[in-house]
């Protein structure tokens, strides 16, 4: 399997991808080795992931500068990647305790109730490459702290990136036989699903997610999809400092190349400020450089995959044919390496792709409604769910409308940010199941409810 450069299409390593013998036997370490590891104490548990954390820290620039390599994401971009993953390690650590320990629910009259979180025992995590360590941390983390062992199949376009992790996690003393990894594209993945995991983690595409759902569904283990988005925002006529909302709306939009799963997809402004939103949007969008991964000052590199740049393509000529205008970008950068200019639409609609379908790209549409129940109206009109994200001064009429709203995350004056201490769920083709806050550390257990009599 060759390691493409998205800069540069240089062939930068080639790997041999795993087949069904070599799954075969890691699985079978892997079973072995997890009785020993749920068998630890958790403060031995945590102390080992915390050095794993200490570890992503001390070898920041490299593991930075490989990601970046291999996604194409500017350098910067790769250190607050890591610095993310290490402050969610943190959070997952500290509350590990509280969450894993045994709970009693009663106790009198000589019988005692209570719940023990159990580990599931070995786990596949089938995982996407835009934000390899964040959406790794979200389930290896909680995995291994529970008391799991992990296959983890990182995707085939982060694959070095997922070697460094296997390496700094047995280097920081996870055993080699508690923490595999698995080398390869979906054809490796499709051999995962044949095997007799305890419980499937998926990240990545509906498309892709309902073939592993659908797969494992008669195995009855625990099965989570973490899926793509349609994420609508809405800028209300109550705001003030339309500026620097139309700043932090585009980077919600556009951080990451748009390649982030809560990544705001399609904008809806209210027609009293849609043409001063529009002009801050635009103006932001121009002063970015775009350029090489390691160039300093960069903040949009290539996309990630080649074949993404097709689908903007088709989303951006579609739009026009249908009577959308571009005021910046719209095609992609002739050229070595995979770029597309970053594309503001406007005088769009939902007959439009740009508008229904994940982009997962540098473009957005923007449309302008004319009071909340259109705006509402249009954000429901979606088969995803992950987020949503309303600005206006006015909490009750944001809390109104954010209620409405079918996704996992509801966000007022902010959008595109994830925090540890809360579910991350999809609803409806966003996915199932939570990772992170207390729901995402017990994901990776199976209770066990004891009723003790005494004699
Ligand atoms: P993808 O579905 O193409 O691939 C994801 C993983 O599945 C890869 O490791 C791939 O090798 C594997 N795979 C592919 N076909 C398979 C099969 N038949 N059986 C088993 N495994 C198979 O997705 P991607 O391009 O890596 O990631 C982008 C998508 O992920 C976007 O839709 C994005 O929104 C979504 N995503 C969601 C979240 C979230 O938290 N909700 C986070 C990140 C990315």
């Amino acid at each position: 399997m060759q390691v493409i450069n998205p800069a540069t299409e240089q062939v930068i390593q080639e790997l041999t991808e795993d087949n069904a013998t070599t799954l075969q036997q890691k699985l079978t370490q892997l079973q072995q080795g997890q009785i020993t590891w749920a068998a630890k104490p958790l403060s031995e548990r945590i102390e080992i992931v915390l050095k794993f954390a200490a570890l992503l820290e001390e070898n920041r620039e490299e593991l930075a500068s490989i990601l970046s390599s291999e996604v194409g994401k500017p350098l910067q971009q790769s250190r607050n990647e890591i610095n993310g993953a290490r402050a969610r390690i943190q959070w997952l650590c500290e509350n590990a305790t509280t969450y894993l320990k045994e709970e009693i629910m009663s106790d009198g009259s000589g019988m005692q109730e209570k719940i023990v979180y159990e580990p599931l025992g070995v786990i596949c995590n089938i995982s996407a490459w835009n934000y390899p360590y964040l959406v790794g941390t979200n389930v290896f983390v909680p995995a291994l702290l529970a008391g799991n062992a992990v296959m983890y199949k990182p995707s085939e376009y982060a694959s070095l990136t997922g070697l460094s992790i296997a390496k700094y996690f047995h280097l920081a003393g996870v055993p080699v036989d508690v923490f595999q990894i698995a080398i390869g594209a979906g054809s490796v993945g499709a051999n995962l699903l044949e095997m007799p995991f305890n419980g499937y983690y998926f990240t990545g595409s509906y498309q892709t997610g309902q073939k592993i759902y659908t797969k494992v569904a008669p195995k009855m283990v625990p099965v989570q999809c973490e899926l793509g988005g349609k994420d609508p925002l809405y800028i209300t006529d109550e705001v003030q400092d339309i500026a620097g909302i139309a700043a932090g709306t585009a980077d919600g939009a556009f951080y990451n190349n748009g390649q982030s799963c809560c990544s705001v997809e399609r904008i809806y402004v209210h027609e009293k400020v849609y043409d001063a939103y529009v002009a801050e949007f635009v103006k932001e969008v121009k002063s970015w450089k775009m350029g090489a991964p390691t160039e300093d000052g960069v903040y949009l590199g290539p996309l990630s995959r080649k074949a993404q740049i097709s689908v903007l393509e088709q989303q951006v000529k579609q739009a026009l044919d249908l009577g959308a205008s571009v005021l910046t970008g719209g095609k992609a950068v002739a050229g070595t390496g995979y770029y597309f200019e970053p594309t503001v639409l406007v005088n769009v609609n939902h007959q439009m792709d740009v508008m229904k379908e994940e982009s997962f790209g540098p473009i957005i549409g923007i449309q302008k409604v004319k009071d909340d129940v259109e705006a509402i109206a249009l954000m429901k009109d979606t088969a995803y769910g992950l987020t949503s994200s309303v600005y206006s001064v006015n909490e009750n009429r944001a809390n109104q409308i954010l209620a409405q709203m079918d996704s996992g995350t509801a966000y007022w004056n902010c959008c595109d940010r994830v925090s540890a201490a809360l579910p991350w769920s999809g609803r409806k083709h966003s996915g199932f199941g939570a990772t992170l806050s207390h729901q995402g550390i017990r994901a990776f257990t199976k209770t066990k409810s004891y009723h003790l009599r005494q004699p």
